[in-house]
């Protein structure tokens, strides 16, 4: 069934989950393991190809195409050589020591004088001030950037501060390019998820191929609705909708054959068989 699915992370999160697996005391193998698993969690948060096909790549199966369903059919995502940027970031995190996080370096890159700043002396920093091109917002998709991507490390030792990873020293000597993905704008992003939505009401999706499919569909929803509500139960305590869907595909014309749907035990069919199967007769006669 079509389904909205929310991913939301950050790098907090990435700090945290890190710091989780390197100060556990799990075996050096099974940490291994985790980090290769947590690293391939963030290589699809971070994924700029069709999440559709990448999911199901994971389970051995292959998607024709692009889904043209996930964020990232929808809003291809751009990507940009943000090696000068993260040279800025990486050099910031060297000449601050390699013990803060990506707000305080921000903060550092952008010229913004903090409490923190003076306290460290942190605007005599070669790096103060140096990044403005870019605002807050972009400098922390730098920073979550870098950490995902292996150049940069949280520290346990110094509450996730920031150290640079032996990855990054080719980046720093200008040996390597990094290109990153560009994240959407938060206002344009929502403006665009808007319309999108605004789209999808005036044109419903029809998830079944023929329209007697779908009023039949609806018929089925609507009386497990209505039963819902008699009782004050949530509709999936009825039937879920796994068990309503195999009943719209399997039609069936008897309390026999509705008893055999998976989902439906003795004592729902004794309750509701009745009436469900009631509403797929409605529906045949009506065709
Ligand atoms: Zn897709």
């Amino acid at each position: 069934m079509p389904a909205n699915a929310w991913l939301a992370y950050g790098l907090g999160d990435v700090v945290s989950m890190r710091q989780m697996i390197d100060g556990g005391d799990a075996p050096e193998e099974r940490k291994r393991l985790e980090r290769q698993k947590l690293d391939a969690l963030l290589g699809y948060c971070e994924s700029t190809t069709c999440r559709h096909q990448t999911v199901l790549r994971y389970f051995g199966e292959e998607h024709p195409g692009n889904c043209n369903e996930c964020d990232n059919c929808l809003e291809p995502v751009d990507t940009w050589n943000a090696t000068q940027a993260a040279q800025m970031a990486l050099s910031c995190v060297y000449r601050t020591g390699q013990r803060f996080g990506a707000g305080h370096l921000t903060d550092v890159l952008t010229g913004k004088t903090t409490e923190r700043v003076e306290k460290f002396n942190h605007q005599q920093l070669s790096t103060f001030g140096i990044g403005k091109e870019l605002s807050p917002a972009q400098w922390s998709s730098v920073y979550r950037q870098l950490v995902t991507s292996g150049l940069l490390e949280a520290d346990i030792e110094a509450y996730g501060g920031l150290k640079l990873a032996a990855a990054a020293r080719p980046v720093l000597r200008g040996e390597q390019e990094v290109w990153l993905r560009r994240d959407a704008d938060p206002a344009k992003r929502k403006a665009q998820r808007a319309e999108r939505n605004a789209q999808r009401k005036e044109k419903p999706r029809e998830p079944f191929a023929g329209a007697g499919e779908d009023r039949l569909w609806l018929a089925l929803k609507a009386k497990r609705t209505s039963l819902a509500r008699e009782q004050g139960v949530p509709p999936y305590v009825i039937f879920h909708d796994s068990t309503l869907l195999e009943i719209l595909n399997q039609r069936p014309a008897s309390l026999d054959e509705l008893g055999r749907i998976s989902g439906v035990g003795q004592s729902k069919l004794a309750r509701y068989g009745d009436e469900f199967l009631k509403v797929i007769e409605d529906a045949a006669n009506q065709h």
